[in-house]
């Protein structure tokens, strides 16, 4: 089969099928520069629980520095980001974070 690069080259290869792969990695994330801590391309920068470099602002998925840039890696950290938060503002208001593995998840409330 015969097939063109993005230059305009065309190149004559042997095969039996093409697999085209999709890219889809430019984080949209410019509206943030300043307001928390992001990498040099534009990745988020959170700690394991989904905290950004500003209290109370939380992220999670493709868009912060985490590796493995899959669906259920996203959605893994989309439900630790909820539950941070939760506790964030249940610290806050000087109640009890959730208790969801036996023991109080530390979230960084001042400092
Ligand atoms: C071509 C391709 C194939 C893939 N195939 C697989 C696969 O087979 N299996 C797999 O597990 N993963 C796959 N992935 C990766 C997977 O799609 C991502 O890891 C996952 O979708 C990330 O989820 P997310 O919620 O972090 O981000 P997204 O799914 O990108 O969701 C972000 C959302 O935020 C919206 N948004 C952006 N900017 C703003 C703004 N300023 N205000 C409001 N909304 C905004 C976007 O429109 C989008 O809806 C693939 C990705 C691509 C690009």
């Amino acid at each position: 089969m015969s097939l063109q690069s993005a230059g305009g080259k065309e190149e004559r290869i042997e095969g039996e099928a093409v697999f085209v792969e999709m890219g889809g990695y430019v984080t949209r994330s410019k509206f943030l520069e300043g307001f928390v801590e992001m990498n040099d391309e534009g990745e988020i920068i959170v700690d394991s629980l989904g905290q950004t470099s500003r209290k109370g602002v939380f992220a999670a998925g493709d868009i912060t520095q985490m590796p493995y840039k899959q669906v259920v890696i996203s959605a893994g950290q989309g439900a630790t980001a909820a539950l941070s938060a939760y506790n964030y503002l249940q610290k806050k208001r000087g109640k009890h974070a959730s208790n969801t593995d036996w023991r109080t998840v530390d979230i960084k409330v001042t400092g």
